[in-house]
């Protein structure tokens, strides 16, 4: 999980801000991708509980949530909330934290409270004990009660495709502005036979990207129109960025070729090779000659694929 690169998100930013003075007692966080909002809600109770609120992964907190065995943090993930299990989460609320000043009760997926347990919670969200902060996850948010939510600090899960990226560009120096053009908007409204006939071009280039000796073979058989070249990088940096995504633990739009990708490209080599294609689809703006650029981007790409393994 590139828990790094969450972190350095504005949404997780944000929210960090209310630790440790302004908590509020009962967070949701929301979004229509239940991974993400669990694992950006996951980092919320990791910096309350952390001993640096950062977190850092290496406080003996940190350590214990990591192994699932931190008795201040009670994770919550049924396929289905009755009374009775309510019932037990709210005993759980009267005992004092033991190593925190705080205590969690995160519950994963809250909407699957029946509507009997999440008036039974209620009463709880209301008269909050000082102690306990609720921390719910949710992409079903029409099935929580209006009142309910209205006891709970929301909080929506936005992740622009930059996001995510523009953390890890920042590490190895690359800076990107998410106002320039997005490559993946191209491809959104693209997916037509040009697209298609793309696409197999590039999985024969990857295919037979072995060494650098066959690469101008390689970039001279891609004979693409003047309008497809963009759309050529564009398509394949939509690739490598999802296969990106994939390997983090986000399983939205992955398919037959993002995983072929990604068994062959290791995260770090995915973090490496995005700029690459990035900037190959930047210089063709400067009017570059494409077979020029393409062999750049493919002897860079092998490069990294053997520094990576
Ligand atoms: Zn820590």
């Amino acid at each position: 999980m590139l828990f790094n690169a969450l972190i350095n998100s504005p949404v997780f930013k944000q929210v960090k801000q209310d630790i440790p003075e302004k908590l509020n007692h009962a967070y949701l966080f929301y979004s229509s991708d239940r991974l993400l909002n669990e694992n950006i809600a996951s980092l919320f109770c990791y910096a309350v509980l952390c001993d640096t609120n950062t977190p850092c992964f290496k406080c003996d907190n940190c350590r214990r949530i990591e192994m699932g065995r931190h008795p201040d943090l009670i994770v919550v993930d049924k396929p289905t909330l009755q009374v009775k299990d309510v019932e037990n989460i709210i005993d759980q609320c009267i005992l004092k934290p033991v190593f925190c000043d705080k205590k969690i009760i995160f519950i994963k997926n809250a909407h699957t409270m029946n509507e009997a347990a999440q008036n039974k919670l209620l009463k709880t969200l209301e008269e909050p004990n000082r102690n306990v902060i609720f921390v719910f996850s949710s992409d079903q948010l029409d099935r929580l009660l209006v009142t309910v939510q209205s006891r709970l600090k929301k909080i929506y899960v936005s992740l622009q495709n930059f996001d995510i990226l523009e953390a890890d560009f920042e590490k190895i120096g690359v800076s990107i502005n998410v106002n320039d053009l997005d490559l993946t908007s191209i491809v959104e409204y693209s997916k037509n036979e040009t697209y298609l006939n793309i696409v197999e071009k590039i999985k024969f280039v990857l295919k037979n990207l072995h060494n650098s000796s066959n690469i101008p073979k390689l970039s001279n058989d891609i004979v693409v129109s003047v309008e497809e070249k963009k759309l050529f990088l564009a398509i394949m940096y939509d690739y490598f960025s999802r296969t990106l995504k994939a390997k983090s633990g986000y399983k939205d739009r992955e398919d037959d070729f993002v995983k072929d990708i990604g068994s062959q490209y290791s995260i770090d080599a995915l973090i490496k090779i995005l700029p690459i294609i990035q900037k190959a689809y930047y210089s063709l703006y400067r009017n570059v000659n494409f077979g020029y650029v393409v062999d750049n981007m493919l002897y860079e790409i092998l490069k990294v694929r053997y520094l990576c393994k």
